[in-house]
């Protein structure tokens, strides 16, 4: 199917629009006409700057407010349609989407809007053209699809047809069934645009808050599968109006906007899909951590204390491999912009189909720079920012993988372990603009599930979590955005490795042993805790005497303890998680985001918003 992108859904002047949905491989674009009028280039030149990056202009719209009018007003309409019929044939477009009126002037007359269309498709034909209309959800008398259908099958003219937008039939909960009664000669043109679920009037829903395929929770595939078995053969036509994405940069968010696209033909078309399918995920090979002289010794205090050690460092870089059990961590001290979370590396049956996936998909595939013998490692840049390895760690060492890139270093006298098992979760801050795009990113490219949003009050503002994950748990990832973009304060940019132990009391034990105390956590919290649940008077002495902190679930007690956050970026998490609890202690990280803020206050709370340098 061609793939094709309003205007409307990307930042930028029209030139930038247009140079970026080439960019990210669309066929072909809808012209939204507030786009043209704030344009400086004629409507020939933008024709031309189209075909010069191999752009179709596959819909010219919306012309509104056309539809059952008084005889007066239709004359006006009529030579309306034909000044911007002019304009079509200057921007070498044929079909102009026509939405249902929203006018108080316009009448409850099925008959005469038949009538009146029929006559705007006349002289549309005459011009070699054609009218799809457009039910709009809040239109004033034609709102819902079938309606339209209706209308347009009353005026039976051959330059009139529907243009079905998912937004507006699936936000009304339309029946789809008139979907399987539609001629295929009749669907003049499809658009999608996927949502999430708010209770909200209709209009600002679909002014602020459409998101692309995927990204929502409308039956996105379900609809389209419809519309494509009754012979559709137009363009796959993307109309989204974002209030985030309107700010983001268009390059960023046209990728975004045609992996969408692939991901809903993939579902659609099912095994008959050429897109490489996603390789088994067998949890996290290692993370690395990225070190500058303000948190070097931070880092390697807290990893010593976690009962890791070093084990290894690079032949030619400046990374140290630190290691528990089969826990990896890589701490990397050429790493910009410094500490955080650079990259992290997942674990898989087959890196080679991950990666062909992860490129079929449109992620940036890195250049690594390798020394001589290196590991030839693939690896995709995420929305964020961080890199997404793909391997497969050999359990001996050295051998023919990652590792044999490093040497191990002299035994420094056995670090004792303390526990830790495995990497529960990696919590990555996303910039304000790159939340819906990165869950599409990691749910596609890496096949993992993602989970419901939940909104966390930190004293900095309001945090958005969503969790993604792999159907055995193996790789979860928690994927946080401050709420608000521009009063994004540092505290909102935070990251965090969980690691797993099966005792956390001794785990925390041997911590607080080595001289690591975790982050202090308030009397408060546990006096709450107590009067919620009837805690056992040794099990709360232990929380408060090790800074635990609970949440009691129904498969058992989540418990966890967090580390002091390390040059204001990024920190450790040591979870002890019940067997088939899928969550993360959401209820506690309010007070965990408040400990952090009163362990850091000369922080500033307003500072840099999250975007990548
Ligand atoms: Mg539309
Ligand atoms: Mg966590």
């Amino acid at each position: 199917m061609r793939h094709c992108i309003a205007t409307v859904c990307l930042s930028g002047p029209l030139e930038d629009k247009l140079a970026a949905a080439a960019g990210a491989g669309f066929g072909g674009v809808e012209i939204f006409e507030p786009d043209l009028i704030g344009s400086p280039l004629s409507p020939a030149a933008v024709a031309a700057r189209a075909r010069e990056l191999g752009l179709e202009i596959a819909l010219y719209q919306p012309f509104r407010d056309f539809e059952a009018v008084p005889e007066e007003r239709l004359r006006r309409n009529l030579r309306r349609a034909e000044a911007k019929f002019e304009v079509m044939h200057e921007l070498d477009v044929s079909t102009m989407l026509v939405c249902s009126s929203v006018d108080p002037e316009a009448v409850d007359d099925d008959a005469l809007a038949s009538e009146q269309l029929a006559r705007l498709a006349d002289a549309a034909e005459r011009h070699g053209f054609r009218i799809a209309y457009e039910a709009l959800a809040w239109g004033r008398h034609v709102n819902e699809y079938d309606h339209a259908w209706r209308i347009v099958q009353a005026a039976d003219h051959p330059a009139l047809g529907l243009c079905l937008d998912s937004f507006h039939v699936l936000s009304r909960r339309t029946s789809l069934s008139t979907i399987d009664a539609i001629d295929a000669e009749k669907l003049f043109f499809l658009q999608l645009a996927d949502a999430p679920r708010l209770g909200m009037d209709v209009l600002q829903w679909s002014r602020h808050y459409r998101c692309f395929p995927g990204q929502g929770v409308f039956p996105l595939a379900d609809f389209t599968r419809r519309v494509l078995d009754r012979g559709y053969s137009g363009p796959l036509s993307l109309e989204v109006f974002n209030d985030v994405f309107r700010q983001a940069d268009p390059d960023r968010m046209a990728t975004d906007a045609r992996r969408s696209l692939l991901v809903l033909e993939e579902e659609i078309d099912g095994l008959r899909s050429s897109m490489p399918p996603a390789a088994r995920l067998l949890g996290y090979a290692f993370v690395e951590l990225g070190v500058g002289p303000a948190s070097a010794a931070d880092t390697q205090g807290q990893l010593h204390a976690l009962g890791f050690a070093q084990v290894a460092a690079h032949r030619s870089k400046p990374v140290a491999l630190w290691q528990q059990n089969d826990v990896r961590l890589l701490l990397n001290a050429g790493a910009a912009p410094g500490a955080g979370i650079a990259a992290i590396a997942v674990e898989s049956a087959d890196p080679g189909a991950c990666a062909r996936r992860a490129q079929a998909l449109l992620a940036p595939v890195l250049d690594r720079s390798r020394g001589p013998g290196e590991a030839d490692l693939a690896a995709v840049g995420a929305p964020d920012g961080t890199s997404v390895f793909f391997c497969t760690t050999a359990s001996r060492w050295p051998s023919d993988t990652w590792l044999s890139d490093f040497e191990p270093v002299l035994a420094t006298g056995g670090v004792k372990p303390t526990g830790i098992r495995g990497i529960d979760h990696i919590a990555l801050a996303q910039p304000f603009d790159a939340f819906d795009e990165a869950a599409l990113f990691y749910r596609s490219v890496l096949g993992l599930s993602p989970l419901d949003s939940v909104e966390l009050a930190a004293p900095a503002g309001l945090v958005r979590s969503r969790a993604v994950v792999n159907d055995t748990g193996e790789v979860r990832l928690v994927l946080n955005v401050p709420l608000l973009g521009d009063s994004a304060g540092e505290q909102l940019r935070l990251q965090h490795i969980a690691l797993s132990c099966e005792d956390i009391f001794a785990t925390a034990r041997a911590m607080q042993a080595r001289g690591l105390r975790p982050l202090a956590v308030p009397a408060n919290y546990y006096d709450d805790l107590e009067a919620r649940h009837a805690l056992d008077p040794s099990l709360s002495a232990s929380l408060r005497e090790l800074d635990l902190l609970l949440e009691r679930t129904d498969c058992g007690d989540f418990l966890h303890l967090y580390t002091a956050t390390i040059d204001g970026r990024v920190f450790f998490e040591v979870v002890q998680r019940p067997p088939g609890y899928t969550g993360y202690g959401a209820a506690n990280a309010p007070v965990r985001m408040a400990a952090q803020r009163a362990a850091a206050p000369d922080r500033p709370l307003a500072a840099t918003n999250g975007r990548r340098e």
